[in-house]
């Protein structure tokens, strides 16, 4: 696109070298381009057979993520992270990205290098490749839009909409964990650094602000075939189970004293009188793993997941579609589970 005056060019702003610089340190491993960073397309070449999954997403200040909560490091390692998760939630191997962002009057080089230093670090860990992007001034608010590209063999791709009755529901890790350090994060009046916290906070702010791809999960899933649907959290329990549930066309029923909890986030509610149970089932952006499994995978599923050092649980069990979805309490009584997260364009 030519240069404007809304849209400035890379060279334009004085930043190709420091692209150029920033890039390096990112990985090279994932799928080689054989025309990378610097020209007006990357080129990549595949292995063959091999399917490209590709996934997008755009967070804008104060929509998605603010800068009285989040370091420029924490916000570029969120973005990279969250994009990295879609690609979990697919089964696929993340490989390549590509990063467009619209940056506002007063951020400063120092600013970009923190963004860019905090990209990098969950994509080295995955050997994801930077091989493009675009840059552009911004009249108010950051913008970042990331592209992620992932590989995987033909068929073995995860979706929302294999679930059949009779399938077991899990979940990795723990639930709530994530909201419950953003609502820490809303008092503060400045980024707090995340290394300086004590505990419980600093693991729930570290699940909030550098929330961890299952990308491991997702490849066991994948190859060995066990799930028959899968999704990653980023609505919470209660939005993602809807969203599983429709793509399927089933129902579920999942049982409260199953949800899994870590001791860090039922302290803190306990501390704040919160029941930890909200967070869990509504909180969002916990970027665990929501899939299902048919019964007959059970015991082979949980173990070949004794090799991942990531503790997953079955919390219950998809349902015919007539049931609608529902949750089983403490005292054993029945209840529809109606989602309650946080939509962007829901009023
Ligand atoms: P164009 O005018 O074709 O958009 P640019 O000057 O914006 O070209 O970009 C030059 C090169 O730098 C391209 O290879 C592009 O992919 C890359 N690039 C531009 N902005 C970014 C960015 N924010 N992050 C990573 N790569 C970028
Ligand atoms: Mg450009």
């Amino acid at each position: 696109m030519p240069p404007s005056r809304r849209q400035a060019s890379l060279s334009q702003l004085g930043e190709f070298q420091l692209i150029q610089s920033i890039s390096r340190g990112f990985s090279r491993g994932g799928i080689r381009p054989t025309v990378g960073i610097g020209d007006d397309a990357a080129v990549l070449e595949l292995p063959s057979p091999t399917q490209i999954v590709i996934s997008t997403d755009l967070m804008i200040e104060h929509i998605h993520f603010n800068r009285t909560t989040s370091t420029f490091y924490d916000i570029g390692y969120k973005a990279a992270a969250v994009n990295l998760s879609d690609i979990a939630a697919m089964g696929a191997t993340p490989t390549s990205i590509l990063v467009a962002i619209a940056l506002p009057p007063h951020l400063n080089h120092q600013d970009w290098k923190e963004l860019y230093r905090g990209l990098a670090v969950p994509c080295k860990a995955q050997k994801v490749q930077l091989i493009g992007g675009d840059t552009s001034s911004s009249p108010s608010v950051l913008f970042i839009a990331i592209t992620i590209l992932g590989r995987i063999k033909p068929g073995q791709s995860l979706t929302r909409s294999g679930a059949k009755a009779g399938d077991i529901i899990y979940v990795s890790g723990t639930l709530g964990d994530s909201a419950a350090g953003l609502e820490y994060l809303h008092h503060q009046k400045h980024p707090v650094k995340v290394s300086t916290l004590l505990q419980p906070i600093k693991f729930l702010v570290r699940r909030h602000l550098q929330p961890t791809p299952r990308i491991g999960l997702g490849q066991m899933l994948s190859t060995h075939g066990f799930a028959s649907a899968a999704l990653d959290l980023s609505d919470g329990l209660s939005g993602d189970l809807t969203h599983l549930c429709r793509q399927s066309r089933v129902g579920a029923l999942i049982h409260h004293s199953h949800i899994p909890l870590s001791t860090h986030m039922v302290t803190y509610a306990a501390q704040k009188n919160m029941p930890p149970l909200t967070w869990a089932l509504h909180g969002g952006e916990d970027y665990e793993l929501l899939f299902t499994v048919p019964p007959t995978y059970r015991r082979r599923l949980e173990q070949a997941v004794k090799t991942l050092r990531l503790p997953i649980t079955a919390i219950g069990v998809v349902q015919p579609r007539r049931v609608g979805i529902r949750i089983e309490d403490s005292d054993g009584s029945i209840h529809p589970l109606l989602p309650r997260s946080y939509e962007h364009f829901s009023t």
